[in-house]
């Protein structure tokens, strides 16, 4: 059994001009230790199904459908006081911005021994000595006198490291990391990536590590999955995806790569661009949801949905073109 088992995610908004269908019937898993990517444009819906697998997103404004099992339990169906406790005690996330993740006005000493005191239950006392060890986990220098301050006397860099802090401060099974070093610069991106794999290690998390940039994904993940207009469109072990990727869109965005190597090697590359606009996901949409940018399109593209298909062990992708590749001449 995997850790965590997503099957048929939907996660869908109210909204007066109709439903936004964030996410589709989105379904994949994330091994023990295991790190997944999900990668795609701004409004794919990756941020989405992470905060769905949290439960963040409020009844009033949408509704999660499908199953998610973390460990086995049934996330959907827990009381929202179980499942606050499993938030940052198992389950932890770190944001992309952490200006607006941190409380302005509480010390970010406050803020890692709250997560303590909340779900372990220390002491006063322990939270602080605790709070202090995670801060030179992080790599913060002077952390006896660093958890007296706030967020905003902190850089960037740092404040995301307190981010790192406060999310494993628990010893979670499974970090969400949506986008954690976009609002970073280089340097301080290399040093935050080398920290989560130093702490990956450490602490034995599996990470769903959300991102547009491949170079991450390449340094970071084990599989890889591609989101376009919220549903998957392929998913494949990391090598495998970026030496064959199956779908037209998985292709235009590793378009950016001028090789193989240069990605392997760290190189930060950014997704490519697509001509055109993903479609609006409150009209449904017949046939395949990439048709419309897609220059292999044809008439059963447009009219008929394609499932996914398995290309090779791990490897899946929905594409009907992907199909007839394969076909016997
Ligand atoms: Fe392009 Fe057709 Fe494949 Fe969709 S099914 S990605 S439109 S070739």
């Amino acid at each position: 059994m995997a850790l965590l088992e997503v099957e048929n995610l939907q996660t869908h908004f109210r909204t007066p001009e109709g439903v936004n269908r964030a996410v589709e019937g989105v379904s994949f898993h994330v091994e023990e230790g295991e790190t997944l990517a999900i990668v795609g444009e701004s409004g794919c819906g990756k941020s989405v199904t992470s905060m769905s697998l949290m439960r963040l997103i409020p009844p009033s404004a949408g509704r999660i459908a499908g199953s998610i099992r973390f460990d086995g339990r049934d996330l959907l169906g827990l009381p929202e006081r179980e499942m606050r406790s499993i938030r940052g005690n198992d389950i932890s996330m770190i944001f992309q911005e952490p200006l607006t993740s941190l409380n302005p006005v509480l010390t970010i000493g406050y803020q890692i021994g709250e997560t303590l005191r909340l779900h372990q239950g220390l002491s006063a006392a322990e939270a602080r000595a605790k709070a202090i060890e995670m801060l030179t986990l992080v790599g913060i220098s002077e952390p006896a006198r660093r958890i007296a301050c706030y967020p905003h006397e902190l850089s960037g860099g740092m404040r995301q490291r307190v981010m790192i802090a406060i999310a494993l401060a628990c010893n979670p099974r499974l970090l969400i990391a949506d986008e954690p070093t976009t609002a970073l610069d280089v340097t301080i991106q290399a040093q935050i990536l080398d920290l989560m794999r130093d702490l990956k290690q450490r602490v034995g998390a599996a990470i769903v590590l959300i991102t547009h940039d491949l170079g991450v994904v390449a340094e970071m993940a084990e599989r890889v999955m591609v989101m376009y207009a919220g549903r998957k469109v392929e998913e494949a072990p990391v090598a495998q995806l970026f030496k064959t990727p199956r779908h037209p869109y998985t292709r235009g965005l590793l378009g950016a790569i001028p090789r193989l190597g240069s990605s392997l090697t760290g190189r930060q590359e950014r997704l490519a661009e697509i001509p055109g606009q993903v479609p609006s996901l409150k009209n449904r949409i017949t046939g395949c949801v990439f048709a419309g940018r897609c220059s292999q399109a044809d008439e059963i593209c447009r009219t008929i949905a394609p499932g996914l298909e398995t290309k090779a062990p791990g490897h899946f992708a929905a594409c009907h073109q992907a199909l007839r590749e394969e076909a016997p001449s």
